[in-house]
């Protein structure tokens, strides 16, 4: 099967392409550095098919960056029969820089101008013609995401691939094309394949080329003796970039003429003067992430009841109505409730309980008739379907959240949040580029860590992968949204979304505060710069959108019914039998016994052994270990078989009712849940993320990372739920802190020196 690579730069559109190509949904970003690694697909509408690979975006062929070698290998090694470059036309000259190297290997090229849709709705004008008689490659016009021009681009790269074509360069005419050609003449004497594409490499210096070509390295060396320039002073790698990029203007460039009008500032110039304001930027990022929660997580649409409550002395719409029909009451609450009008996340949450309810109670009406056995009642009633539904009653709600930081991400907002935190925190260590990763943590940390190979920095990519976690994931979110909903419900008038929210800022902040500690001690050094062009602003495209969410979608069922599935029935053995094999309340079990055995290592954080049934929660963050929609599923495996929620009526529990239960149950205190929230939001992610990371990071790192996880999520638990406890515990640790922050300042400006140096081992 022929094989074809799409090479380009970074946001230039390449997996919108693939995905058109293919008909596969892999993610498109509206942000640099989405694709980390490649890709196959095949397109079935030529003569025969065709294998596409989709390879992460690139500035240039240098080997700096993984994902530069990533393409660079591919292109070099696996020899693909074409190489599409996607040229993002409202950018020509930049990509064309990438274009110049790739036509220096001994490759068919086809050149794909896209984004044309945007080129000709702006007036400017792109002679394509023009471009392939001056490139010598076929060019042509498309639009990946309008899905034009794509046949005949496939066709051309058809018609290209039949033929050989030899590596052409543009440095033809600069000074350094003399020695240049004696390379490639040796290289291709020594039978190298793609010699001149080498050539070009050895005389810039590069580090790869240098060492795998020592004696043409000589020829370089002895022509630099000879040569002498002021401008670049033997810089021969930034001599070559001159020459490229003025080739490209006197010849390229010619062929796109912009159109007059362009003077004024654009509509995303003006917005980003609000959007990435210096002082303002980080205020609307988080009023914004307010929105989003409050929309996904509040009972109470834009606080309209609470307000109305205000004037009212304390009444609000009081939506407690009775039709006198269930099932019509039921449709109303979906929409209506005591707490005001539902926002589309409660809507979702509300419909979903009804729809779980209506599954659960067929299920056991079913296995009744089928004159089931108890355990085996017990066993499908409680332990699967108790703990599935758990799950399940928050994934509509959670895929409306995620809708909703997809649509940042897909309009462009996103790039611009990593750019307004570059701004802000470079001072504390961290650079935009690490923030990309971080903020696609929230939708899962396993993506989120595989990002980080686009970090050029090893430690800061060590310790964006430490913090990526802290970023609530999606699996994590139905943990809030219980337990904020439970407490809301039993502790205090504060609005669960509010709570939802300030708790994913939390995190955030343990993620900044952490990486600076990092920079302070064990991870010193310099915050790498951090280059992004601003893609432009677009309205979200509804396929993408659905694209985001149905992948997620799949993601939860496929986890629901395998990792959660197996673990939610070895939860119900182990709460249902005792040691000696009888079936037993849940708390008189093994599961019980287990629990009971470390519970007090969560005293200190509120809950432990000051609980009554303290094992429940601890075994509940043993269980996230595996798979965070865990912590939920024991919840109602557990809070179903201690009897809260015995018969069919009491099914109407809709997940926070769940929690509440075990409130009840074991007598735990809101300070006691924040902590247990906060605990696994920052404690060891799934044993998913736990792998990813440990391949992303270098050797001998990850245990280091583990210690670091659960000594953070274990101190801040505990720090939480004491000043929750006791407020003015606040001004002892606040002092704590200024005294750290103190004995840094001083440390870096010389004034103190109190090192501490580990003795020698071996002496
Ligand atoms: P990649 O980084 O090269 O894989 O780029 P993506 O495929 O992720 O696309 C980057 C952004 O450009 C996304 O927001 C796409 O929707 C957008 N995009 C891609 N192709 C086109 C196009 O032909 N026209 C327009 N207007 N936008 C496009
Ligand atoms: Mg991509």
């Amino acid at each position: 099967m022929l094989k074809f690579a799409l090479a380009g730069n970074p946001n230039s559109g390449k997996t919108t392409l693939f995905n058109s190509l293919t008909g596969s949904t892999a993610h498109v970003g509206n942000w640099p550095g989405v694709t980390v690694d490649k890709r196959e697909g095949v397109y079935k509408k030529l003569s025969s098919p065709v294998a596409i690979v989709d390879l992460p975006g690139i500035y240039s062929l240098s080997p700096y960056t993984p994902e530069e070698v990533i393409s660079r290998n591919f292109i070099l090694d696996e020899k693909p029969d074409c190489v599409i470059n996607i040229v993002d036309a409202t950018n020509l000259e930049r990509n064309l820089y990438l274009t110049t190297q790739i036509m220096e290997i001994d490759v068919p090229v086809v050149i794909a101008l896209n984004m044309m849709d945007v080129v000709k709705k702006s007036g400017d004008k792109l002679d394509a013609k023009k471009l392939e008689e001056k490139i010598g490659v076929p060019v042509v016009e498309i639009s990946a995401l309008k899905d034009e021009g794509v046949q005949e681009l496939m066709e051309r790269a058809y018609a290209a691939s039949q033929s050989r074509r030899e590596g052409a360069t543009v440095l033809a005419s600069s000074p350094l094309a003399h020695v240049i050609d004696d390379v490639r003449i040796a290289l291709k004497g020594k039978g190298v394949e793609n010699p001149l594409f080498h050539a070009v490499k050895l005389t810039e210096g590069d580090e790869i080329e240098v060492k795998d070509h020592p004696a043409e390295m000589e020829m370089v060396e002895e022509f630099k003796k000879q040569f002498s320039d002021d401008v670049f002073e033997g810089d021969f790698e930034a001599m070559v970039a001159d020459a490229r990029y003025k080739y490209i203007s006197a010849n390229f460039s010619t062929a796109f003429v912009r159109s007059q009008k362009k003077e004024e500032l654009t509509k995303s110039d003006k917005a980003d003067r609000v959007l990435t304001h210096r002082v303002w930027g980080i205020p609307i990022f988080l009023l914004i992430l307010f929105a989003v929660f409050h929309l996904t997580f509040s009972g109470d649409l834009l606080y309209l009841n609470t307000i109305v409550g205000w004037f009212n002395g304390g009444a609000g719409f009081a939506f407690d109505v009775d039709v006198g029909s269930d099932v019509l009451n039921g449709l109303i609450a979906i929409f209506f409730t005591a707490d005001g009008i539902s926002t589309p996340g409660a809507i979702l949450f509300n419909l979903m309980g009804f729809i779980t309810d209506w599954i659960g109670t067929g299920i056991s009406a079913g296995l009744e008739a089928a004159g089931a056995a108890e355990w085996a009642l017990g066993l499908v009633n409680d332990g699967v379907w108790g703990g599935i539904s758990g799950v399940l009653s928050f994934v509509p709600q959670i895929l409306f959240l995620f809708l909703c930081i997809s649509i940042l991400e897909d309009s462009g907002y996103m790039a611009r949040v990593a750019f307004i935190l570059d701004r802000a925190f470079r001072k504390f260590g961290l650079s935009g580029r690490a923030f990309i990763p971080m903020i696609m943590g929230f939708g899962c940390s396993v993506p989120a860590a595989v990002n980080t190979r686009t970090l050029a920095d090893d430690r800061e990519r060590i310790m964006t992968n430490r913090v990526i976690p802290f970023f609530t994931c999606g699996a994590k979110a139905p943990i809030l949204a219980a337990v904020c909903g439970a407490i809301a419900a039993q502790f205090t008038t504060m609005d669960a979304g509010l709570m939802v929210f300030l708790l994913y800022v939390f995190g955030m902040a343990m993620a900044v505060i952490m990486v600076a500690f990092m920079r302070q001690t064990t991870m010193r050094g310099e915050v790498a710069p951090f280059i992004m062009e601003l893609p432009a602003y677009h309205a979200p495209r509804f396929g993408n959108l659905m694209a985001h969410v149905w992948d997620k979608l799949k993601h939860y069922i496929k986890k629901a019914f395998t990792i959660i599935l197996v673990s939610c029935i070895v939860i119900w053995f182990l709460q249902s039998f005792s040691w000696d094999w009888h079936m037993v309340d849940a708390d008189e079990s093994i599961l019980r016994d287990i629990g009971s055995f470390f519970a007090w290592i969560f005293t200190p954080l509120g809950f432990g052994l000051q609980l009554e049934n303290a094992w429940i929660f601890a075994v509940a963050a043993v269980t996230g270990l595996i798979a965070k929609e865990n912590v939920i599923a024991t919840f109602f495996i557990i809070a179903k078989s201690l009897g809260g929620f015995a018969g069919v009526d009491e099914a109407s529990a809709d997940g926070i009712e769940e929690v509440i239960f075990l409130i009840d149950q074991t007598g735990i205190g809101w300070q006691g849940l924040i902590a247990y929230t906060v605990f696994n939001m920052l404690t060891i992610p799934c044993f998913a993320a736990a792998a990813t990371v440990r391949a992303e990071l270098p050797k001998g790192k990850f245990k280091w990372t583990v210690v670091f996880w659960l000594g953070t999520s274990y101190v801040t638990s505990c720090v939480v739920y004491v000043v929750l406890s006791w407020w003015w515990t606040v001004f002892i640790f606040a002092a704590a802190l200024a005294l750290v922050i103190a004995y840094f300042v001083l440390r870096n400006k010389g004034k103190i020196n109190i090192s501490f140096k580990r003795k020698n081992k071996t002496a």
